[in-house]
């Protein structure tokens, strides 16, 4: 599986440089997790990020948090903290609206590049749908019901803005079944955004750790 990506990932790289006209290098995506999450979930949901995002030309590279030396250098980055139990242990057939799934720190009116992503939160929301599935179908759905979260959150950061899309992943607020869906991506008003997107003044943090 991971070759095969790997490939169609290298085969669309020469389209994606023409696309956005700078540089191809991905972008470095810092990930850390409270609890280490299920190796299907962790795949199912970083394809769903690269689903939604290598359309518009962008990639990433996944990179642990912990295992940061801070030494790294990237043009772009963003780091994303998971909360909660990235897993699909203990549904209940209910559902329950808990508020934010994801959220995208912003300072004195800056958008930062760190975001947070509540599997907790998440697994609560989508639990009646994801028990109507087997088990490789519900750990495959819930780590791209996740992936779509990111996907949100980077929208915000790297179109660089606080607005939201009338629909698709950069709209306000998904229903259960947009989560759950076989397919969702960005309409092409944010999609334009998330192309025009300049690199913003993430210099200061690229040559550092980023703060925890
Ligand atoms: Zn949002």
């Amino acid at each position: 599986m991971k070759p095969l990506l790997l490939c169609l990932a290298l085969a669309a790289w020469p389209a994606v440089g023409e696309q956005r006209g700078e540089s191809v290098a991905p972008i470095a995506l810092y990930t850390q997790f409270q609890q280490d999450p299920p190796p299907a979930v962790l795949a199912s949901l970083q394809d769903e990020v690269e689903s939604i995002m290598s359309p518009i030309g962008m990639h990433f590279e996944w990179r642990s948090l912990s295992a940061s030396r801070g030494n790294e250098v990237s043009a772009e980055l963003a780091v994303i903290t998971f909360k909660g139990r990235c897993d699909t242990a203990g549904m209940a057939s209910r559902s329950i609206n808990p508020g934010a799934l994801g959220w995208t720190h912003v300072s004195d009116g800056i958008i930062l590049p760190f975001s947070d992503v509540d599997c907790d939160r998440i697994r609560g929301f989508i639990q009646k749908e994801l028990l109507t599935l087997d088990h490789v179908g519900r750990v495959a759905a819930f780590g791209r019901a996740i992936g779509r979260v990111v996907a949100h959150e980077l929208y915000h950061i790297f179109a660089n803005t606080q607005h939201h899309g009338s629909d698709g992943v950069a709209k306000a607020a998904y229903t259960a079944q947009e989560l759950v869906a076989d397919d969702f991506q960005f309409e092409q008003k944010e999609t334009l955004a998330l192309r025009a997107g300049k690199v913003h003044s993430l210099v200061e943090h690229t040559t550092g750790t980023p703060p925890l």
